[in-house]
């Protein structure tokens, strides 16, 4: 059973994250979604929201679990009985950090590789941050995330952030 962790912020998730999903889900038995709840940072949407809209987002494609996770990455692979890990790739910007990330993963846990997958040439320019920083200025989300969370989005902004 061949078993793929796809980790990440998901701070909200993007059309871009969720191409990444469809795609590694075709490649895979099992993908587990790993939803990281990062101290350092305060998100705009809980681990549960984050969870919560991943799986609702997710629900038909059978082989698709979210869970959330701290800690170390490879250590949540570990746990999952994964021996692959997903990452996204957009551009040249995103590479450095990700080689960097994916070869201290390799080191510690030689039993788990870590896949990129280039980003569809439709989101390459997106991100989560973008997307905070246009809903921020109410601006127009619609083009960058599923319709079905633009709403929840929205409504962030209608307090103070
Ligand atoms: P992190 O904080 O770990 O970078 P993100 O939620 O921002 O978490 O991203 C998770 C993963 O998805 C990363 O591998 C990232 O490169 C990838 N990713 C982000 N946006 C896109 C996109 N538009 N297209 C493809 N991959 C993406």
């Amino acid at each position: 059973m061949k078993i793929a962790v796809y980790p990440g912020s998901f701070d909200p998730i993007t059309l871009g994250h969720l191409d990444i999903i469809e795609r590694s889900a075709k490649m895979v038995d099992r993908l587990i979604v790993g939803v990281l709840v990062n101290q350092a940072k305060t998100p705009l949407f809980s681990m549960e929201d984050r969870v919560k809209m991943i799986q609702d987002l997710t629900k038909d494609y059978g082989n698709v679990e979210v869970r959330a996770f701290k800690g170390l990455l490879v250590d949540f692979a570990h746990e999952c009985k994964a021996t692959i890990i997903v990452r996204g790739l957009r551009a040249v910007t995103d590479f450095e950090y990700e080689l960097q990330l994916a070869q201290t993963n390799k080191v510690i846990a030689p039993d788990v590789d870590t896949i990129f997958l280039t980003t569809n040439l439709k989101y390459s320019y997106l991100s989560s941050s973008t997307v905070k920083e246009i809903a921020s200025y109410h601006g127009d989300i619609t083009p960058f995330v599923p319709e079905e969370i633009v709403e929840k989005i929205k409504e962030q902004y209608k307090v103070d952030h």
